[in-house]
This record gives structure tokens, sequence and C-alpha cells, in this order.
């Protein structure tokens, strides 16, 4: 048993070992990432089943390196906080996004919705708010437009300007999303505190929905619970026709998901938009 756990360690800190220089390495290369054009911005839809559109788009980062290999933002984003890198992508996402709102316009003479995820870490930039404002008046983009989705892990960062940002974001008249929405333990005192206007029910509530289940229940509460408090509610991570018939009879008619499209790079999302409107 003894020899058994050494092997086990072993194995371990050898795993940990690899883990901890691919975390060095990435670190290092996102230094140079945005610099070298390997950053960029998809856009996932978000499909209105009232009004059978597509009425915003959700900005996702995307990593592409030099040798062609994706780097997923799952993987590179909690690094990007560690080294601090965070505000500068974080702010490169804004700027890109709001560009991209001002272009559709021109495009297509509809003004469209494009939320974008905010670190907690992101908080500690103090200039935030200020640029997000700035961006918005140089693009010509009404700050009802601009959507910012944050996870309650925001609020159990600690960082003490938080509520000062929150503050800041709702004064600028951006809207606020609530992420990940029944993951945490205490979304709801957070919904109560804060001036949020739309929740995202998490994947994980959506993956199995079927009929008469837990899950069925839960997201049944969640969106009578939203709708009292006069919430918005999206579905993330909608992937098949049963899931959105059931919650369009449970009465969440804001859905995200591969069913309806993947992420997509600028010119792609606006084709889907186009295409839905031939119809
Ligand atoms: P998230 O904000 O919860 O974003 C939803 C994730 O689910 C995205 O993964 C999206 O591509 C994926 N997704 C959408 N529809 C489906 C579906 O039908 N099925 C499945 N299985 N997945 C679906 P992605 O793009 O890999 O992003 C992962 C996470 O990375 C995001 O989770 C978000 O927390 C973070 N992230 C991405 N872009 C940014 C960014 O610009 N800033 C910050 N701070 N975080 C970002
Ligand atoms: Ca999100
Ligand atoms: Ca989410
Ligand atoms: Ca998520």
């Amino acid at each position: 048993a003894k020899a058994n756990g050494r092997n086990n360690y072993r194995l371990f800190s050898h795993e940990m070992r690899a883990s901890l220089q691919r975390q060095v390495e990435l670190e290092e290369q996102l230094r140079y990432a945005l610099e070298h054009d390997e950053l960029s911005v998809f856009y996932q839809p978000k499909y209105c089943l009232n009004s059978d559109q597509v009425v915003g788009f959700e900005a996702l980062l995307r990593w592409q390196q030099s040798d062609g290999n994706w780097v997923s933002p799952a993987e590179f984003i909690p690094i990007a906080e560690q080294c601090g890198e965070i505000d500068a992508i974080g702010r490169f996402v804004i700027e890109q996004g709001v560009a991209q709102i001002a272009k559709w316009y021109d495009q297509t003479g509809i003004w469209l919705k494009l939320a974008v995820n905010l670190s907690p870490s992101q908080f500690r930039d103090l200039g935030l708010v200020d640029f997000i404002g700035r961006t918005l008046k140089q693009h010509q983009v009404s700050s009802e437009l601009l959507e910012l989705e944050i996870t309650e892990g925001v609020f159990l960062s600690g960082h003490a300007d938080v509520e000062e940002g929150i503050r800041g974001l709702n004064q600028l008249g951006v809207s606020l999303a609530m992420d990940d929405f029944g993951t945490g333990y205490s979304s709801l005192s957070y919904l109560r505190r804060f001036p949020f206007d739309v929740v995202k029910i998490d994947r994980t509530f959506i993956v199995d929905l079927q009929p008469n289940t837990k899950d069925y229940q839960l997201v049944t509460a969640a969106i009578a619970m939203a709708n009292s408090l006069g919430l918005a509610v999206v579905a993330e991570g909608v992937e098949t026709e049963q899931q959105l018939d059931l919650l369009a009879r449970i009465g969440c008619h804001l859905v995200q998901g591969y069913y309806i499209a993947k992420p997509l790079p600028p010119e792609q999302a606006i084709e889907v938009l186009c295409v839905e409107s031939r119809q």
C-alpha cells in the first residue's frame, strides 16, 4: 500500500508539474497575444421565442495561437485574471464589441444588444467604468445596448470596489445580467441588493431538462421569480428542440445555445440575422 501511495504521489506531482508549466507558458504567451492579434471576439446569438428573432449577441473571447491551436477561454481567462492581463483583455473585448454594435447598425439598420462578460478582478480596474462610457460615446452607441454579465463570484472576490463599480455601471445606463444563475449560494440575495436586469439560467439546469423533473421545477420557479421581479430570463446552453419547446412552455422567451447557433465570427454572426429576416 505504501509503494502504491508513493506511485500515486509521483503521478500526481508529475501532472501538477506539467499543468503548472503549461500555466506559466500560457501566461507568458498571453502577454503577447493581444499585440500579435491572436485574440478575437466571437458572437453567439440570443434568440427571442416570442418574436422569432435574434435580439442580440454575447461576446465570447477566442485565442488562436500562431501555430493554429485554439486555447479555450475557460483555460486562459483564469490565468489572465491571475497575472493581471485581464484588464487589457477585458477592455479589448469591450472596445471590439461596442465597435461591432455600431458596425452591425451600419450594415443592417438594426441596433443589436451585446452582452460582454466581466471578470471579478476587472472590478479592481478603477478606470473601467469611465473607459466603457468613453467607448460608447466614441462609437455613438447607446448605453442601453450594452449588457454586462457577471457571476456571483464578483461578490465573493472581496474587492472593495465592487459596489462602487456596479453603481457606476448603473449610472452609465448599461444593463446588468447575473450569469450562471442557480450555481451559487446566495444569488437571490445579490439579485435583491443590486440593480440586475437579466438572469441567465445556467446550462447545467438545461442540459437534462425533462418534464416533471427537479430541473424542470427549478427552472419554472426561477422564471416565475424573475418575472415577478421584472427581470428578463435567458436560458443558456439550449442544444435540442425538446429543450426549446419546454422552455417556451414554461415561459422562458430568451434562449441561447448551439441549437440556435454557436459563437461565430462577426461576419458569420450577421449572416444568421440576414438568413432569418429573409424567412
Ligand atoms: P459563460 O459566460 O458561461 O459562456 C457560455 C459558454 O457556453 C461559452 O463557452 C459558450 O461557447 C458555451 N456555450 C454556448 N452555447 C452552448 C451550448 O449549447 N452547449 C454547450 N455545451 N456550450 C455552450 P466559451 O466561449 O468557451 O467560454 C467559457 C467561459 O469563459 C465563459 O462562460 C466565460 O466565463 C469565460 N469568457 C469567455 N469570454 C470572456 C470574456 O470576454 N471575458 C471574460 N471575463 N470571460 C469570458
Ligand atoms: Ca456569460
Ligand atoms: Ca453563463
Ligand atoms: Ca457558465
